[in-house]
């Protein structure tokens, strides 16, 4: 295949998705304040936008983004339907609260918080069972990679994860785990390779249905390098961290997909 080949079949009818995970944190301008800009200056944008606040914030971006085309998303959800469990979040109380997306698997969720791939995997399923998008996050940390074991740990955590979950309710955001929140994005070259390894492992349980699933890059990407990863080939959109708190640098990142 020529490389212009590659591309058409790369992005085969995947509209690029821009994603901001506001993780712990509230945007300085405050989270309704930020939805609005998001839903007047963006409202041409050439993209998909997603937002992730913290559960307490959902019902501020819910209700601003209520009637446009801005997806909201919750960073963490419960696979149980109810019951006894202090703390927790079910797919139901967050698709009330105006949730259409559910971010699983992050890795500060697995390395942090202790979340194992059975966890990830319960999680992706209740998420698509109740009608949502499942975003999975995998990536490998700088040891795994350095240990040369990086393709099998985002085999394992893709195959563990998407067992049981239909292709339209998936999307996947690559997010090598030594690049989050350190400002030292993978490299072209290391993003394309494993965006094709991801394709594939992809192509392997799904199909010809795998190739409506977006596979996003994240990790430390903001206006400056957002041109540079966006056009890597088989990268259909970013997951942003750090650079998604501050409108205009989130603007930025839009703007240049
Ligand atoms: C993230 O946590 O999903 C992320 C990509 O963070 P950052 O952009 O800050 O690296």
């Amino acid at each position: 295949m020529n490389k212009t080949a590659r591309r058409v079949y790369f992005t085969f009818m995947r509209r690029k998705l821009i994603a901001a995970n506001w993780k712990m944190n509230t945007p300085p301008v405050g989270a309704a304040e930020f939805a609005r800009s998001v839903t007047e200056q963006c409202a041409d944008a050439g993209c998909d936008i997603a937002l992730f606040p913290p559960f307490t914030l959902i019902d501020a971006v819910a209700r601003e983004t209520a009637g446009t085309s801005v997806t909201v998303g919750a960073q963490n959800v419960f696979y149980e339907r109810g019951g006894a469990y202090t703390g927790e979040v079910s797919c139901h109380m967050l698709k009330s609260a105006g949730c259409s997306m559910v971010i699983v698997g992050h890795s500060e969720r697995r390395h942090i918080l202790g979340e194992s791939d059975s966890d990830v995997a319960a999680k992706a399923k209740a998420v698509a069972d109740s009608g949502m998008g499942a975003l999975l996050c995998v990536g490998e940390t700088e040891r795994e990679r350095n240990e040369g074991n990086r393709t099998d740990v985002v085999k394992r955590q893709i195959e563990t994860a998407l067992s049981d979950v239909p292709a339209g309710r998936i999307t996947v955001a690559y997010e090598p785990v030594w690049a989050i929140g350190t400002g030292n994005n993978a490299e072209t070259g290391q993003i394309e390779s494993m965006h094709g390894e991801i394709r594939g492992f992809l192509s392997g349980i799904f199909g010809d249905a795998s190739k409506s699933i977006r596979i996003l890059y994240g990790g430390s990407v903001g206006a400056s390098n957002a041109r540079v990863i966006a056009e890597a080939e088989g990268v259909d959109g970013m997951l942003v961290g750090t650079a998604s708190l501050e409108f205009d640098s989130f603007k930025c990142i839009i703007d240049v997909v």
